[in-house]
């Protein structure tokens, strides 16, 4: 299926590994042009060359909210504009309730939240005055489901959502879509940090773990033409892990 957004421009978060790196890829098959960011000019070189055209690098710590909103000025500069945002970062720390430390709070917030709004209030606006655009967050199944051994990333991951949520009704009227995408367990270097491969994916109803790629493809369908009447959302990625009805 066409996705309808060949030409358009894209600002894709810690798109140098993992579920970022997914999603750049497939935007970028959609003929996407593409923006990265990552904190290591190696590996944005080697995920670049994984991705198809040109693809502008930018380095950024996203532990730093002000380096997100750098990321996006900088991917305008260079792209001309933005249509699509990804966001996204990497991951806090495990942490239960008596071994997540008050700066473990701080940092998730940094980074999974403020970060994000960062990035959002930079790209929205001017995809506001065009008409058109696509915002899509990576965030978690903890956003359903808080997970007990990520205290911090569960908590600043719904404060993100409460923002998402009230940010797309917002701008709803201007051509503007304000989605999340929920990972559930999918195999990738943070993933392979706190558990093998088997019992990560022992812990799915069906077996086995995500695939970056796979869930690429599903970032690209909320960045759609075709997803113009979808906002306000959380996707939840997640081979049915999650077990809540409001989903
Ligand atoms: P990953 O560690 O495989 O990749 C993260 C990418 O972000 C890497 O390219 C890394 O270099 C980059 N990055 C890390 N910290 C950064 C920083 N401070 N500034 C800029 N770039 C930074 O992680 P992933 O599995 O792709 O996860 C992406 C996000 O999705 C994370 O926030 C993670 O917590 C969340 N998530 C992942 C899963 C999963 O199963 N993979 C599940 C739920 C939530």
């Amino acid at each position: 299926m066409d996705l309808g957004i060949s030409g358009r421009t894209a600002a894709v978060a810690a798109g140098s590994a993992g579920l970022g790196l997914g999603s750049a890829k497939a935007l970028a098959a959609e003929g996407v042009r593409v923006a990265i960011c990552g904190r290591d000019s190696e590996r944005l070189a080697a995920a670049a060359a994984q991705i198809d055209g040109d693809v502008l690098s930018i380095a950024a710590d996203l532990g730093n909210p002000d380096e997100g909103r750098s990321f996006v000025e900088q991917a305008i500069a260079g792209l001309g504009s933005v249509d699509i945002l990804v966001t996204n970062a990497g991951g806090p720390p495990p942490g239960m309730f008596d071994t997540t430390e008050m700066d473990a709070y701080q940092m998730a917030f940094d980074m999974n939240c403020k970060a994000m709004i960062e990035m959002c209030r930079v790209a929205i606006p001017p995809m506001r005055e065009r008409g058109w655009g696509r915002v899509c967050a990576i965030t978690s199944v903890g956003v359903k489901q808080p997970i007990p051994f990520l205290f911090a990333s569960s908590v600043a991951r719904a404060g993100l959502t409460s923002f998402l949520k009230l940010t797309a009704r917002e701008v709803a009227a201007d051509g503007v879509t304000v989605n999340s995408a929920q990972p559930g367990t999918h195999w990738t270097d943070r993933v392979s940090k706190m558990m093998d491969q088997e019992q990560a994916g022992q812990s799915n109803p069906m077996g086995v773990c995500g695939d970056s790629d796979d869930f690429g493809a599903a970032v690209a369908f909320l960045c759609s033409e075709q997803a113009k009447f979808v906002t306000g959302t959380g996707l939840l990625i997640d081979g049915g892990q999650a077990t809540g009805l409001l989903d």
